[in-house]
């Protein structure tokens, strides 16, 4: 049943979560045959009645344009998959282990020697998990133990750099795409599986297989240096009455240096950066280089820090105690645009703060019902004013883009004390001042 050798190859996805479900429905408006497969029946189930089971921007449009057009299905069988696809795409779960800073890849070891015994004919599997390096060679391994004889089956690595939020965007038109490859082979099958995209003229990087895993983990620990760089110059700022923002601003101007990723706040959260930076420092000592991304856990620790000290600002401002004070906390998810709650910077302090006494409600525009799941012991509210009445505080906690246009008087006519912290900068304190409230920031004079 394979498709004919000039044809475009029939490709599978396996997990179909942010990333799987995101690469399928955009490889499947791009012209491709999709299959998607994932152990969870109730995600499959939906899917395939056209409905995306998280929030991104603009995907649920996608599902439905791929889903008219016949080419994109979903299932949770690997039979049906082993038989379907010429190129796999291996895009499970890779989350910190229990106990550990190593990434958990029982995901992605079972799915792929499952998978492998459904293989009956020559195919590449593609991983686009993130993982540790060395993982795509134990898979090699594995699959070609697992699969029927003969198959010769070859694996690959294409890592995957997708934004929620920005997830359909960042899949149509990647900055760029990275290869790693062990033939001239798996790298035509690659290039025949992203043909539409290439012929963008997206840059591709070809290289080995331990490079391509590398480059993924290597631009997550870029970027997490970058945010806990400006969050340490923060702390710095909060020592002598310096304001970290207006740092921020002239440090932008340098070229060299950029704005992006250099505002200052509560850091960063989510089901990647922490897990991937703990997992490359964790990796990096198993392999005697330990020292060279010691400084990884540094950046972690300095982003754990602002959780701790975003709750502090806000007993400081409400003179000590936490006890029964009304906290309004604006925003649940890890970032705007995002229902995704993992690791979610905004629940780590509104949680903190209930166990502390607070009586927190929380408001935020599409990741409350993942809040509540996850912290029933929370209150939650329709909207910022409803979550802000008769508070003694309120904390911005998720830079959503609602919460910028809230005027500061609308919001003062509900609250029992004009008290915020602006935990993500995201406002401009001297329009909040001028409404009679007292404004905090962490790094920022008082
Ligand atoms: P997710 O938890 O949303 O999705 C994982 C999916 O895999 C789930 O649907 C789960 O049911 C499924 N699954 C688990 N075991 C399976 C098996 N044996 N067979 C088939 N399906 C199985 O996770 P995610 O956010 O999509 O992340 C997936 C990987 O992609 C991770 O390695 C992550 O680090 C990486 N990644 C994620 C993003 C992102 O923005 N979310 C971006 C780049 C890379």
């Amino acid at each position: 049943t394979a498709s004919t050798p000039d044809a475009p190859p029939r490709l599978t996805v396996i997990g179909t979560g942010y990333l799987g479900a995101t690469h399928a429905i955009c490889m499947a408006v791009l012209g491709f045959e999709v299959l998607g497969v994932d152990v969870d029946p109730q995600k499959v189930a939906r899917l395939n009645a056209g409905d995306v089971p998280f929030f991104e921007p603009g995907l649920p449009e996608m599902l439905s344009k791929a889903l008219d057009s016949g080419r994109l299905r979903f299932t949770t069988s690997f039979a049906e998959a082993g038989a379907f696809g010429d190129v796999h795409f291996l895009c499970v779960g890779t989350p910190q282990k229990a106990g550990s800073q190593a990434a958990d890849l029982t995901y992605v070891l079972s799915a792929a020697s499952e998978f492998a015994t459904h293989l009956d004919r020559r195919c590449l599997v593609v991983g686009k998990s993130t993982v540790p390096v060395g993982t795509a060679g134990e898979l090699t391994r594995l699959i070609q133990a697992h699969a029927p004889a003969g198959t010769g089956v070859e694996v690959a690595w294409n890592p995957e750099f997708l934004r929620e939020g920005f997830a359909v965007d960042d899949t149509m038109n990647p900055d760029r795409l990275v290869f790693g490859v062990a033939s001239d082979w798996a790298e035509q099958r690659l290039r025949d599986a992203f043909a539409p995209v290439l012929a963008q003229g997206t840059p591709v990087v070809v290289t080995d297989l331990a490079t391509a895993e590398l480059v993924k983990v290597a631009a997550n620990a870029f970027l997490a240096t970058k945010i806990s760089y400006i969050n340490a110059m923060a702390e710095v700022c909060e020592a002598t009455g310096a304001d970290v923002h207006d740092l921020a601003d002239a440090l932008a101007f340098d070229n060299r240096i950029g704005g992006r990723f250099l505002r200052p706040g509560l850091g960063f959260g989510g089901g990647c950066l922490p897990k991937d930076i703990r997992a490359f420092a964790h990796r990096a000592e198993e392999l005697g280089v330990g020292q060279a991304v010691a400084f990884l856990r540094e950046v972690d620790a300095i982003n754990r820090r602002r959780r701790a000290r975003t709750v502090d600002l806000v007993r400081e401002l409400v003179g000590g105690d936490l006890d029964g004070v009304r906290v309004a906390a604006l925003g649940a998810a890890f970032k705007p645009n995002s229902d995704d709650i993992r690791d979610a910077p905004a629940l780590d302090v509104a949680s903190t703060l209930h166990t502390l006494g607070a009586r927190v409600r929380m408001f935020d525009p599409v990741a409350l019902d993942n809040a509540r799941r996850a912290h029933p012991e929370l209150s939650y509210a329709g909207s910022a004013l409803e979550a802000a009445r008769d508070a003694d505080v309120v904390v911005l906690l998720t830079e959503w883009a609602e919460f910028r246009e809230i005027d500061p008087e609308a919001m003062a006519a509900v609250v029992a004390q004009r008290r915020l912290v602006d935990g993500r900068h995201a406002l401009d304190p001297a329009q909040w001042r001028a409404a009679g409230w007292e404004y905090r920031a962490l790094g920022r004079p008082s």
